[in-house]
């Protein structure tokens, strides 16, 4: 693996050279035009046949200079890509300015708490809702979810506020019946590693949350997240929601250091879910400031309309009036690292809070 960085006054039929000269060695080249300088990326399986060419590259005219990436993750590299990818959803640029907040229950349980969900988290200044109509579950005898009957009820809801929707997807063949429903497809924490399903939704025009498995490094989780792009899908966030240590005290640990980590090492959005990581009501808002701080470009929360009888996550799910006041304390926050929350139909320039 290697990056062909150009001398920044470079001139265009320089560029194409190099790109042509890539591909007559049957790599695959990757460019991409920086704010200074174009870069670009080689993809493909370079041998030790290739040594004397890649050599020849490093002398072209308007190059400057050649690196060798030895990180086993080349296309979600940020080394390969400065710029940040910014995926568009529902007028947020995810990855870039705003801070999107993705709320909802755990699993989808009815239309009237999921119409109830989605009008309160909107109001209170959420982008985007989420809800599983397909749940993968430990146990096998607890509820699965409501499948496409579930789907049916995020789209109205969708209909009814105007928030688009993020669910999970299980398993590749449910790819097909996902991608009509959801405007982000979320790949759990248990499929991380499911190379099948990520190559599946590879293959989708739909932006996909991956989320880290709870037993996954940094790495393993990029190497996911390569999966998903080297089979064309090149809109994934990445989604840190806590891995397993040895402390009990929460569900999991939120691994906050994923996220300076992931932003350094990687040109794709990085999301938090609190909500899984803590596993209790009480340390979901202060690890949503945390995630903000330290550079995350979003956090899905988890809410419900009445937590105690919530049929799953009920212990980690926020009341429609906690989710509020966790709102108002992100605002702040997001106005000293730089990043806005605007509440949705609200334009720019708009402070004003959404009438009741
Ligand atoms: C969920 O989002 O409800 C979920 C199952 O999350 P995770 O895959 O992170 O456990
Ligand atoms: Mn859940």
């Amino acid at each position: 693996m290697m990056i062909v960085v150009m001398n920044s006054d470079a001139m265009l039929s320089q560029v194409s050279s190099v790109i042509h000269k890539i591909e007559s060695l049957g790599l695959t080249p990757h460019p991409s035009r920086g704010e200074h300088q174009t870069i670009i990326g080689i993809v493909g399986i370079i041998d030790a046949g290739h040594k004397d060419d890649l050599e020849h590259i490093g002398q072209m005219p308007g190059v400057a200079k050649t690196i060798r990436i030895t990180r086993p993750f080349k296309l979600v590299n940020r080394e390969f890509k400065p710029d940040p990818t910014i995926i568009r959803v529902n007028g947020l640029s995810i990855g870039g300015e705003d801070f999107a907040v993705m709320a909802g229950p755990c699993a989808v349980e009815s239309a009237e708490q999921v119409r109830a969900t989605a009008r309160a988290v909107r109001d209170a200044g959420a982008r985007i809702l989420r809800g599983g109509a397909f749940k993968p579950r430990t146990s096998p005898y607890s509820f699965k979810g409501l499948g496409e009957e579930g789907l049916k009820i995020l789209r109205a809801a969708k209909e009814e506020t105007g928030l688009p929707i993020v669910t999970e997807v299980i398993s590749p063949e449910l790819v097909p019946l996902v991608v009509k429903y959801a405007d982000i497809l979320q790949v759990g924490a248990r499929n991380m590693q499911n190379y099948a399903l990520l190559e599946a939704v590879g293959g989708i025009r739909k932006p996909v949350l991956l989320k880290r498995g709870m037993m996954s490094t940094i790495e393993e989780m990029l190497l996911a997240a390569e999966y998903i792009v080297s089979n064309g899908n090149k809109e994934v966030m990445l989604c840190e929601r806590g891995i397993r240590t040895f402390e009990t005290a929460t569900r999991s640990t939120l691994d906050i250091s994923a996220v300076p980590v992931l932003k350094q090492s990687s040109h794709l959005p990085v999301i938090v879910d609190p909500s899984h990581a803590a596993g209790a009501r009480p340390y979901i808002a202060p690890l949503a400031k945390a995630a903000l701080a330290a550079g995350a470009d979003g956090i899905i929360v988890e809410v419900h309309p009445s937590p105690e009888t919530a049929s799953v996550d009920g212990a980690q799910s926020l009341t429609f009036d906690e989710f509020r006041e966790m709102m108002d304390e992100l605002r702040p926050v997001a106005a000293a690292v730089g990043k806005r929350m605007v509440l949705c139909g609200e334009d720019d320039a708009g402070m004003r809070r959404a009438s009741a």
